[in-house]
């Protein structure tokens, strides 16, 4: 990957509204200087998070994240940092430069970026075929029946593609596109005699976008009823990947991180229904399992999946594989049982919103759900359909890992089954041994969901960690004493690598840490810009300063001791008598009302 010219990066940055784009996550409103609110990355009550919109910074007081207007874009939308720039790029409008580029990689780049363009065009040429054309006439009435208005048809795009055979051939090819790239973008096909035609006719179609609002393919809804298939996606391909796919991330990734929930839906016209009835944090998969690929992408924005999907036996099958891939995101998947026979679409479009809004309020966790499905379906009158039940259900109550919702769902297993509770408590522990899966190792060895690599969850700091931080952070504040400090604080009072590099960066760039920061190491730019906000609230002076330096090396000393005692033997006697030293000192600057570090 080539990567931007600092300028590009500069120009981009300077033309990004970090106030906007937090506010898509989290409701800012201004304090002084700078803009506060809740987190976006960790759940809170009060606001900790607080945003620079000079500097483009955020800062959260709680849980310590912290960055750039790039870094903010990074981990909320699961972006690195090249797409990130190029994100806000787009979204800016500003032209971006790169160094010079590997060729092959440039070629693909350039490829992509083709295909996308002509899957924008011939996505706003159906949606104008839909609204202008004769031929659509029976489109806009068939969706008109279906209740969807104007308003939320055109915020989709939906559109009709013609039922000649060659209207986006011929067009593609006038604007300057091969046959192979129309092909390889999914919008034509092969004939059996050669020569190629649409793949899209006669239909309603919904373009399929990525969070980013890309155009990645089309669903096509046939209008006649005996055509076949109903329903026609593109193929899959470069950029059109089926199991990766979210219909209307792009309208509801805001609306999930707000909500912090996100509901899944089945079909196109669901999605629409539901956002059209202010269920704007709703989303579909195509089909009626989710794959790890989208509970990956959903992880990025909440934490709390509600799956209302059609729950069928096959159904059932793929959600306990999602729960299982749920758990290593931290993600809590939950059912709303939709009434049999029912569509969503229609209950919602019918003014039944809010019976939706109450199915997804009284959503069950999976597991219960899924016990209780099993048990309603099973045979109880005989004691082998009961043992049946039970081997269904020992698993998914194994896969809960020892809980007290578990506990409470076996005695209902047990009742219901009219056996001895110790009896399900037992199966359930032979479960444990002979290899059953608890829940987070289970997690761990889901194979990842693969896609982007999604930063990691913010991990808590430890006390020396947010001790080494306020102090680095206090030499910025004041940079007098930082030198010194800076100085004194040789790797070893440090606890990792990046923490070191940043000690290093400070060293060299006290007075102005932001500038020329490396942007290919995101852990340094990241931990810089934390100090740099926090350098702002620190109060910082020689007091505070010594106090937190004499406490790191507090327990770097620790440290050294229980080495000594871990090799058996008293520790050093001087090891000891610097203890004993630093803890008299500590009195004396605590005694001094020095401020230690925020914990
Ligand atoms: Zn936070």
């Amino acid at each position: 990957m080539s990567r931007f010219t600092p300028e590009s990066v500069e120009r981009v940055k300077d033309s990004a509204d970090i106030v906007e784009i937090v506010s898509a996550y989290t409701e800012l409103r201004r304090a002084g200087e700078r803009y506060v609110g809740l987190c976006p990355f960790h759940d809170e009550r009060t606001p900790s998070f607080s945003v620079d919109s000079r500097e483009k910074l955020y800062y959260c007081f709680g849980c310590e994240a912290g960055g750039d207007v790039f870094r903010f874009v990074q981990e909320k939308e699961g972006l690195g940092f090249p797409e990130a720039v190029e994100a806000l790029a787009d979204r800016y409008g500003v032209e971006v430069e790169r160094d010079s580029e590997d060729p092959r990689a440039e070629e693909a780049r350039k490829r992509r970026a083709r295909l996308g363009d002509v899957l924008e065009r011939t996505a706003q040429f159906y949606a104008q075929y839909l609204w202008d054309s004769a031929e659509a006439r029976k489109a806009r009435e068939y969706l008109a029946g279906r209740e969807f208005g104007e308003e939320v048809l055109r915020e989709f795009g939906v559109g009709y593609a013609p039922s000649a055979w060659d209207q986006v051939l011929t067009r593609g090819q006038r604007a300057g596109y091969s046959v192979a790239e129309l092909q390889a973008a999914g919008l034509v096909q092969k004939g059996q005699k050669g020569g190629h035609y649409d793949r899209f006719r006669a239909r309603i179609v919904f373009p399929v976008r990525d969070a980013r609002g890309r155009v990645q393919g089309f669903g096509a809804r046939a209008l006649r009823p005996e055509t076949k298939p109903k329903y026609l996606n593109s193929p899959e391909g470069e950029l059109y990947k089926k199991s990766a796919t979210l219909y209307g991330i792009d309208r509801a990734r805001g609306p999930i991180a707000k909500a912090q929930r996100a509901v899944v839906v089945e079909g196109y016209t669901d999605v629409l229904a539901a956002h059209q009835a202010e269920i704007r944090e709703a989303v579909a998969v195509m089909g009626t399992a989710i794959t790890p690929e989208q509970l990956q992408q959903l992880s990025r924005y909440t934490e709390e999946v509600v799956l209302a999907l059609d729950a069928d036996r096959a159904g059932r099958a793929a959600m306990l594989r999602a729960q299982r891939v749920a758990g290593s995101k931290k993600l809590r998947l939950r059912v709303a049982s939709m009434p049999a026979g029912e569509d969503p679409a229609d209950m919602l479009a019918g003014g039944d919103g809010e019976r939706v809004r109450r199915l997804i309020a009284e959503a069950v966790e999976l597991p219960e759900f899924h016990v209780r499905v099993a048990l309603d379906e099973a045979d109880l009158a005989s004691p082998a359909g009961r043992d049946r039940a039970l081997d269904e259900v020992v698993p998914v109550l194994a896969a809960m890992g020892e809980s007290i919702s578990r506990d409470e769902l076996a005695r209902v297993v047990a009742d219901r089954l009219n056996a001895d509770p110790d009896l399900v408590m037992r199966r359930l522990r032979g479960q444990a041994e002979s290899g059953g899966r608890t829940r987070r190792p289970a997690a761990a060895a889901e194979p990842d969901g693969g896609g982007n690599a999604a930063p990691a969850p913010a991990r808590p700091l430890s006390a020396r960690e947010r001790r080494e931080r306020a102090l680095l952070s206090m030499c910025i504040a004041s940079p007098a004493e930082g030198r010194e400090f800076l100085e004194r604080l040789t790797p070893e009072y440090l606890s990792g690598p990046v923490t070191v590099k940043a000690r290093d960066w400070l060293t060299e760039h006290l007075a102005e840490p932001l500038a020329g920061l490396p942007r290919d190491d995101e852990e340094l730019v990241s931990l810089v810009t934390a100090l740099k906000v926090r350098a702002e609230r620190e109060p910082g002076g020689r007091e505070a300063m010594e106090l937190n330096f004499l406490q790191l090396e507090q327990a770097v000393l620790e440290g050294r001791i229980h080495a000594a005692e871990r090799q058996g033997g008293d520790p050093p006697v001087d090891l000891q008598r610097r203890r004993n030293e630093l803890a008299e000192r500590i009195k004396h600057w605590e005694g001094a009302g020095a401020g230690t570090a925020r914990n």
